[in-house]
């Protein structure tokens, strides 16, 4: 990916941070990601595309791009998708463009992709990548919250039972993993995982300049 910068509190030049949150559905990772995008300006969220169906409440362009397999193929013949992969038998993918922009924009991007996801985006762009895993209190407490979500069938809950395990098998791939077992507390360490992130050196492209300054 290119090389993209954006203002940082200071007035620094810095590169966007590419944030990933991952988790097995129903660790709360959706509320976390809603609290931070609700918290910081300068964070916005990447809207994958999915050939799978809308559920009740939510709304296309906003929670994905809901399209069908044609066009997701499509999309993935003419490389628009920065990475792609089969979650629960259907087809998810960040879209290039709408990530890119986001960086032009000056804003970080936040990621809510699976354990596929994430290692396709840290292959193709690297340092700019931080990964979060946010991990259940315990599988018991996951099957309730899922069951409490009252937004799938039983059968499709006994199939997020079981890609769960798999995806806890991969949280050595991430950086920095948590426990939301108090939904504040994780909340409040995501955003400093992002804030910490914001000011290390090596995203700090025009602390050059000020330290030069400094010197004179
Ligand atoms: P759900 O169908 O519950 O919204 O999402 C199922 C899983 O797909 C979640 O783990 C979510 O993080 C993952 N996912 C959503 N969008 C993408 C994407 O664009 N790429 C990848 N690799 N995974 C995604």
């Amino acid at each position: 990916m290119p090389h993209r910068t954006e203002t940082d509190p200071h007035g620094f030049k810095r590169r966007g941070v590419l944030f990933v949150l991952s988790s097995p559905s129903g660790a709360g990772k959706s509320t976390i990601a809603r609290k931070l995008l609700a918290a910081d300006d300068h964070l916005q969220m990447s809207v994958s595309y999915t050939t799978r169906a809308m559920r009740p409440g939510e709304q296309d362009g906003v929670d994905y791009n809901f399209v069908d397999l044609e066009k997701f193929r499509e999309m993935v013949a003419n490389h628009e998708f920065l990475e792609w992969a089969h979650v629960f038998d259907h087809r998810y993918g960040t879209p290039r463009a709408h990530v890119e922009a986001i960086l032009d924009s000056g804003r970080d991007v936040l990621f809510d992709i699976d354990w596929q996801g994430a290692q396709q985006l840290f292959q193709l762009a690297g340092g700019d990548v931080v990964r979060v895993f946010i991990l259940p209190p315990s599988f018991k407490e996951l099957h309730q919250r899922l069951i409490n979500r009252a937004t799938d069938t039983t059968e499709v809950i006994d199939a997020r039972m079981a890609r769960a395990a798999n995806e806890v098998s991969h949280w050595d791939g991430y950086d920095y993993v948590l426990v939301n077992d108090d939904a504040d507390q994780c909340y409040r360490s995501v955003h400093t995982i992002l804030n910490a992130e914001r000011l290390k050196r090596s995203r700090q492209t025009g602390l050059i300049g000020y330290i030069r300054g400094l010197m004179k």
